[in-house]
């Protein structure tokens, strides 16, 4: 018998044709199990899949969508910009009021560059660093992520300076000797880790406050620390803030750390999601001394056909543009709350243990008494127990990321009602895992 779910029929077509079904791996439901909903449509906070079904969609184009879905005034700029031509090659207006949008809300950048993806905009800020310093090491943090170029595909195996293990097939150990993983707010490592590589040290990239291992933030010393030390050695602090930048506050992550560590500025900002409102469109940028370096005025490479493509620019402004006015991170930053602190509500009152913390429209929830630090602790949570709670979910229409490494989103889209819909639904689950 033939089943007349749409969703199991096109996976099963999509198996047979794109590795995994999917375009990007975690969307096929490989973690939690079951069959990845195939989404015909999306207004507002929802979207809908190819059953009909309705879900409130708490991942947003992991992060984009921070207006919601179909935000009328950005069809409008999108719709207007298709008739005028998908790609020239050659620059536009556009791009230059991108540019200064970019620059004027985030006062560490002098000058920016568009490329097409947050792993383009990652790669290519890494290798700036090293043309730019003339220095060959990288320290990257486990647990974050920052796109799957080769250098950047290391988790370490545990401990001080684990050079090279890749976390991919197809990386050679060479390719990622110049990598130097540490934990996530461990001060001793990091202290550590520039004794013996300072001078060697190009860039100390990390997630401020890290989304790919659900949402664990720096905490302040450790990011003063970060600081610290780059300045001393002579390394550039590098901001991946393709997650946080314009999500969690208009100033991204930065302005959050500004307000607890005085005078306090990244070197390097890569950033991505929300800039292009669903488009293809990253960025990154720096000191004008250190952006300068790049092609064609200096001797970094860096170059991409479709790089601020005018479809994509035009729905990143118009984005831009809705979330910079004002009030909107103080309403977004209070429907997130309100989503946190209800659901943490909820798990108490069932007797499940549940935490959760935000910023402006990201989130986290964990099942645990208190907030973990870094990635092996999150990693310690109960698969299981989440996967009911995915799976629980999902089946009473409340989208959330289908695995517990993943931060989640709001959107101005949300309502209070949608919110309370998600927390009666997660009270139901809480029941059953509680039991
Ligand atoms: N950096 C961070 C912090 C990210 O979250 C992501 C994607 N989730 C990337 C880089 C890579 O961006 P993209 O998927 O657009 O290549």
């Amino acid at each position: 018998m033939t089943s007349t779910d749409r969703n199991l029929q096109l996976f099963e077509r999509a198996k047979a044709l794109i590795p995994g079904g999917v375009n990007s791996p975690v969307r096929a439901f490989r973690a939690v199990g079951g069959t990845p909903r195939f989404i015909q449509r999306a207004q507002g906070a929802y979207f809908w899949d190819a059953n009909g079904q309705r879900y409130i969609d708490y991942i947003g184009s992991w992060g984009p969508m921070i207006l919601g879905h179909g935000h009328p005034a950005v069809v409008e700029a999108v719709q207007k910009a298709v008739l005028e031509g998908f790609s020239f090659g050659a620059p536009t207006e556009r791009e230059v009021e991108l540019a200064e949008t970019i620059i004027n809300l985030v006062p560490s950048i002098d000058m920016v560059r568009l490329v097409s993806s947050g792993t383009e905009a990652g790669m290519s800020a890494i290798r700036l660093a090293r043309g730019a310093t003339g220095r060959k090491k990288i320290i990257k943090f486990e647990g974050c992520y920052h796109g799957h170029a080769d250098a950047l595909l290391v988790k370490a195996g545990s401990g001080l300076a684990t050079f090279g293990n890749p976390t991919s097939a197809g990386v050679p150990p060479e390719v990622v000797q110049h990598t130097i993983v540490l934990e996530y707010n461990n001060i001793e490592q990091l202290e550590a880790a520039f004794v013996e590589h300072g001078p060697d040290v190009a860039c100390l990239i990390i997630e401020p406050i890290a989304g790919n291992m659900n949402f664990v933030r720096a905490s302040v010393p450790f990011m003063k620390r970060c600081r610290e030390l780059c300045t001393q050695h002579g390394a550039l602090l590098a901001f991946d803030e393709v997650m946080t930048g314009f999500r969690v506050a208009l100033g991204g992550a930065q302005s959050v750390y500004a307000q607890l560590i005085p005078g306090f500025e990244p070197d390097m900002t890569v950033m991505g999601k929300v800039i292009g409102g669903g488009m293809p469109l990253a960025a990154f940028g720096a000191k004008r001394a250190v952006m300068e370096q790049l092609a064609p005025l200096g001797g970094v490479y860096q170059a991409g056909t479709l790089s601020g493509n005018p479809v994509a620019t035009a729905c990143g402004l118009a984005t831009l543009k809705e979330i910079s006015k004002p009030g909107f991170f103080e309403q977004l930053t209070a429907t997130t709350q309100s989503l946190v602190s209800g659901l943490t509500s909820a798990a108490a009152a069932e007797g499940v243990p549940l935490c959760g913390d935000s910023q402006g429209g990201m989130f986290g929830f964990f099942l645990f008494e208190e907030l973990p630090q870094n990635y092996a602790k999150v990693m310690t949570t109960d698969g299981p127990r989440f996967n009911t709670l995915f799976h629980g979910l999902l089946d009473r229409g409340v989208y959330i990321a289908p695995a517990l490494y993943e931060a989640g989103f709001v959107s101005a889209a949300h309502t209070a009602q949608d919110i309370a819909d998600t927390v009666s639904a997660a009270r139901d689950v809480f029941r059953l895992l509680g039991k």
